[in-house]
């Protein structure tokens, strides 16, 4: 096991994350750029948020979407979450035109020659961003109906379409633009095509009008339509009939990139509702020692502790299972935005009348997150679309597990190297990203493995006979209910037959696998990665296992008072010692200020 390090010495590869945290300083500065003021001024006047996205080209972030062979900074995609994160819990749309800022550069990565990985990298290095032009207004997800058509020149192609809604094209160069290159309507008639917008001016070229947002308000969002316009072999990417394939390729990334945004977010509207919580009287108590108060808290963070745990696991698996992230990215961008929409409606009922106001409370950054970290649910495949994709694996996941075949001692090494959350990741390659991840979920496959390490992994460190009992009773559990869906399956298929695919049977069932799965990564992640304080304890490990089995049953038992306190006093503790929210022990920067939330709702 590796040595404990303290708060804020963390291991060189995750130090870069500290440094960033720090540059971008105390979010209740207002001379900051990334502060929290400035957000709510932004959103307020709904413009671009300028100031804060010059600082993050000026201080050179855009590196970071860059991978180091190319010239960048990045080189861990868990590393990328982390930043993503820490930019969105002080300003969502800012965190979200950062984003937007490569969401069509990946593509490239994945399938692109060396000649255009180059040139799109120092373009992305340079500040000039490249947009993701796929929606089409008709058809939303529904991309197989698509009507943008490419057609072949002497010299490449001319493209002719509308885009709607696409975020960010008023301020990226260029955008990755899918448009049908074969005659009949299927999947491998489409292609994708990277669009400089600075190529044709005229009337080849419309942006369309802004868009007046509900959430993000100053993110720029309207569309692109092209009339015959033309582009050059080079600017194909992957070649033709490629379109869809690498478009779902491509998604995994930005998906992540999303979840991010809702648990950037999430991280202040928790942290503003414990700081109200902690300080109300009501009753003649805190309202955060108040028993039904308490457990709402420990649920939400249980909540949010499941997802940082899922985001570790998926961000991770880029550079260890490259093949499962289409399958992983899926379970957490449903399970991430999903729970943690659910979740601010439990912050929201704490608040009480606070969380409607626009200024005087909490400088109006809660009111602010609760409307923007809508986005994560819907932005690259929506609920319903991660649902199907997990669906349509656990058909033939299921049957594996009921059989499947040993694992090696190599396979057993490799598994645990990905769930040691302080480890490096080795390095990433994009063009080993599938539309397929296979029948072998690992996550599942070493769920006993790891049950049997439990005991191990606790004789290491100071836990409990009693949160070790616990633990292990709770994780056999989630073990039983694994063991069941297969059977489940089965059944829900033959009573259905042909209507099993769209039946909401087939969407709960695909719930109850994300959030099998997400107890299981948690198991992995208490065995493999020694946690830091004040995690270390393992206290919240149970009532998190527990909180899965309610969020697909809720007529379960309230979790008990002595679990509720559990988690709730870590939750103070890192409110106090003012810790991110995540499982990585990442201090915030510096700051005199906290989210003063005093008893009167004028002040
Ligand atoms: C702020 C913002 C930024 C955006 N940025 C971009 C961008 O940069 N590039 C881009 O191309 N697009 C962008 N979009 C568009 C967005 O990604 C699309 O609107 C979305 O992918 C299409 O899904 P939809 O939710 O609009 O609904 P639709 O596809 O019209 O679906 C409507 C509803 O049908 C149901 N449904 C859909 N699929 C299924 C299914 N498989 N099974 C069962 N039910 C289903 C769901 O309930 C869904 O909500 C953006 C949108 C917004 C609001």
């Amino acid at each position: 096991m590796n040595q404990p390090y303290l708060p804020n010495q963390l291991p060189e590869h995750l130090a870069e994350l500290d440094r960033q945290e720090q540059q971008m300083g105390d979010p209740f500065e207002s001379e900051n750029a990334l502060s929290f003021s400035t957000a709510i001024t932004c959103d307020d006047a709904a413009v671009y948020p300028e100031q804060a996205m010059g600082f993050l080209r000026d201080e050179g972030y855009y590196q970071f979407h860059v991978p180091k062979r190319y010239g960048g900074q990045l080189v861990s995609y868990q590393n990328q979450y982390h930043l993503i994160r820490s930019i969105a819990r002080r300003d969502v749309t800012a965190a979200t035109a950062y984003v937007l800022h490569s969401i069509g550069y990946w593509p490239i990565l994945i399938a692109g020659t060396d000649e255009q990985i180059a040139k799109y990298s120092a373009h992305i290095l340079k500040g000039e961003g490249v947009s993701w032009s796929v929606t089409e207004r008709e058809h939303g997800s529904d991309l197989v109906n698509n009507q943008s058509i490419a057609t072949k020149t002497e010299n490449g192609y001319t493209l002719s379409g509308s885009k709607w809604p696409i975020g960010m094209c008023q301020y990226n160069r260029f955008t990755m633009f899918l448009a049908r290159t074969g005659e009949e309507i299927q999947p491998d008639a489409f292609s994708l095509f990277c669009v400089d917008s600075y190529q044709h001016e005229g009337p080849e070229f419309k942006l369309l009008p802004l868009e007046k947002l509900y959430g993000v308000r100053g993110l720029p969002l309207s569309g692109v339509t092209l009339t015959n316009y033309p582009v050059d072999e080079k600017q194909l990417i992957g070649g033709e009939g490629r379109g869809l394939e690498l478009m779902l390729r491509n998604q995994q990334l930005p998906r992540v990139g999303a979840s991010a945004l809702a648990t950037g977010g999430f991280d202040t509207a928790l942290r503003i509702t414990m700081s109200f919580a902690e300080q109300r009287q009501l009753f003649g108590s805190r309202l955060s020692d108040l028993a039904v108060t308490k457990g709402q808290l420990a649920d939400v963070f249980c909540d949010l502790l499941l997802c940082e745990s899922t985001m570790n696991f998926a961000t991770r698996s880029l550079h260890f299972y490259p093949k499962m992230m289409f399958l992983w990215g899926a379970v957490a961008k449903y399970l991430v935005p999903h729970t943690l929409d659910s979740a601010m409606g439990q912050l929201t009922d704490i608040l009480g009348a606070r969380y409607y106001l626009r200024e005087s409370f909490a400088g109006g950054m809660f009111q602010k997150t609760l409307r923007d970290i809508g986005l994560a649910g819907f932005a690259d495949g929506n609920k319903k679309v991660n649902l199907k994709n997990i669906s349509m694996h656990m058909e033939m996941i299921l049957p594996y597990l009921e059989n499947p075949k040993p694992l090696s001692e190599q396979e057993r090494t490799h598994f645990a190297q990905y769930f040691d959350i302080f480890t490096p990741v080795p390095d990433e390659d994009y063009r080993k990203l599938q539309v397929f991840s296979g029948r072998k979920d690992y996550i599942f496959l070493f769920l006993e493995d790891s049950i049997e390490k439990l005991d191990e992994r606790f004789a290491q460190s100071a836990i409990t006979d009693t949160i070790a009992q616990d633990i292990k009773t709770t994780a056999r559990q989630i073990k039983a209910a694994l063991a069941a869906l297969p059977k489940e399956l089965k059944e829900l298929k033959l009573q259905l037959g042909s209507d099993f695919g769209y039946s909401p049977e087939s969407y709960r069932i695909s719930q109850k696998y994300a959030a099998l799965h997400a107890a299981a990564g948690l198991i992995h992640t208490v065995v493999y990665s020694e946690l830091q304080a004040p995690l270390n304890k393992l206290e919240w490990v149970a009532p998190c296992l527990r909180r899965v089995f309610r969020w697909s049953d809720s007529t379960l038992p309230f979790p008990s008072a002595e679990d509720n306190q559990a988690v709730v006093n870590i939750l103070r503790t890192m409110l106090n010692q003012q810790m991110a929210f995540t499982l990585i022990p990442l201090k915030l920067a510096e700051t005199d200020n906290s989210f003063n939330c005093p008893a009167q709702m004028n002040t």
